[in-house]
């Protein structure tokens, strides 16, 4: 009985979520005893509460905030706090946040998971929810529960005011990412439902002889009005969203379907998770075994880096295919040791533009590229200079003895039509 009592103390009986006093009590704690952890305050109102419950019911109402309980159960990990604070008032207190970048990627799969469940089924009637979220940061936005509480409500408020479905923070800062993440999202998705991805092509040449070598395809999106968007302003993202296969998919397929059509091998550069994906080497064989011409896969120095011994064995598995070629990306930035130049089994070494930029004026950046094509020749990998865009900086190269070479100087990314008048 007491322990019942207990119970109805701290919890809500119909989320089985902290109450309002469990809340601030577990918040309180928690900041007491990590004082310089960052941590997120999320106040999450469902935004059309009250038409629901006046238009279906309170027993339709009590299962609407069960159900977006248990979404929010689902969701977060056992140590985050999660609490009903209000009647139609749900609070998340995300501990331990490692960092701002996983703040309004925190909030923004909120966003997403709620928006998933948009619609709750009761009976034959569909209810639509919507919600709106206010959000505070400790310590930025407050030394302890009162102060975050008060921030984050009257971000709330400004939310509510701007209509369903809006989040707002009471810090400026994270705001504006939380919105320029939202634009990116937006962006990425209609890339993906309305096929606005494009690849630009880059050729690159054979030093000697000055012949087209191949080309890399390097990703845009080409938006509605017409606007290009770089890789810069979305790649990161598009990394760890969930449409990060679709667009592998894409990528493959376009890439491969320019080889058959151009004849002339074509460079993929490759992500850390797809690089990852168990899956990923299979599916590139598929294409690769039917290509006319080489796959390159370009994979960053420092994604080989992590885990050089996985990064081999994907290698290896790679190069069965004869069509299959291995290149490392941005080669010199990261922080591989000689004793792994010894074990890499790439085809070309891409040596990094911050070399070739500062290759004429400097003294040491000179001998950084002169001893990493002496080193590759004696390893039987080829080299390839990206960046080229000064003609005293080929001649030092080819004097160097660099296989290909890569520039603004030589040719700039261009779109397809481009590369075929180029053929
Ligand atoms: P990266 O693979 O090192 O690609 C070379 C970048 O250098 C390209 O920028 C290219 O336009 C630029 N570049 C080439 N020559 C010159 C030059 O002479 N001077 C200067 N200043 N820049 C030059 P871009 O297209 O903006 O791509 C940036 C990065 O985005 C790429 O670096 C690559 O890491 C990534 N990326 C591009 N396309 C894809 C893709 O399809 N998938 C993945 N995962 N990453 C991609
Ligand atoms: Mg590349
Ligand atoms: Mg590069």
């Amino acid at each position: 009985m007491a322990e019942e009592n207990e119970r109805l103390r701290y919890y809500d009986v119909l989320t089985n979520l902290y109450n309002l006093t469990g809340f601030i009590n577990q918040v309180e704690d928690y900041i007491r005893n990590n004082p310089n952890k960052l941590c997120l305050l999320m106040l999450v109102d469902i935004a059309n509460f009250s038409f629901i419950n006046k238009s279906y019911g309170v027993e339709v109402g009590d299962k609407l905030l069960m159900s977006v309980g248990n979404i929010l159960k689902s969701h977060f990990k056992d140590a985050d706090v999660l609490g009903r604070v209000g009647g139609d008032e749900f609070a998340i207190f995300a501990k331990g946040v490692r960092s701002k970048e996983d703040i309004y990627l925190l909030v923004e799969r909120v966003m997403e998971v709620l928006d998933k469940h948009r619609a709750f089924h009761v009976g034959e009637v569909e209810i639509r929810l919507a919600v709106n979220v206010g959000v505070a940061v400790y310590p930025d936005d407050g030394r302890n529960f009162k102060e975050l509480v008060q921030n984050a409500s009257v971000a709330l408020r400004l939310a509510k005011e701007e209509g369903p479905n809006v989040v707002k923070s009471y810090n400026k800062e994270i705001e504006e990412k939380i919105i320029s993440f939202v634009k990116t999202e937006s962006l990425i998705e209609r890339a993906i439902k309305k096929g606005l991805f494009v690849f630009h092509y880059q050729p690159y040449f054979e030093a000697k002889s000055g012949r087209i070598a191949g080309f890399e395809a390097l990703v845009r999106i080409l938006d509605e009005e017409g606007r290009l968007h770089y890789p810069n302003e979305f790649i990161e993202q598009l990394e760890h969203s969930h449409y990060l296969s679709e667009f592998k998919d894409w990528a493959l397929k376009e890439g491969y379907e320019k080889i058959e059509k151009w004849g002339k091998p074509i460079s993929i550069n490759i992500s850390t998770r797809t690089f990852r994906d168990e899956s990923f080497p299979e599916r590139l064989i598929e294409y690769a075994r039917r290509a006319s011409s080489e796959i390159i896969i370009e994979i960053t120095e420092r994604l080989y880096m992590e885990d050089p011994q996985r990064a081999e064995e994907v290698i290896q598995t790679l190069k069965k295919c004869k069509n299959i070629r291995v290149a490392i990306d941005d080669f010199g930035t990261g922080y591989s040791s000689l004793s792994y130049l010894r074990q890499i089994s790439a085809d070309i070494l891409k040596v990094d533009i911050s070399f070739v930029r500062a290759m004429l004026e400097d003294e040491r950046s000179r001998a950084i590229v002169e001893t990493i094509v002496r080193l590759a020749k004696a390893l039987g990998m080829r080299t390839l200079a990206e960046g080229v865009e000064r003609e005293e900086q080929r001649e030092m190269l080819v004097e160097m003895g660099v296989d290909y070479l890569q520039g603004f100087l030589l040719a700039k990314p261009m779109p397809e039509d481009k590369v075929e008048e180029l053929l």
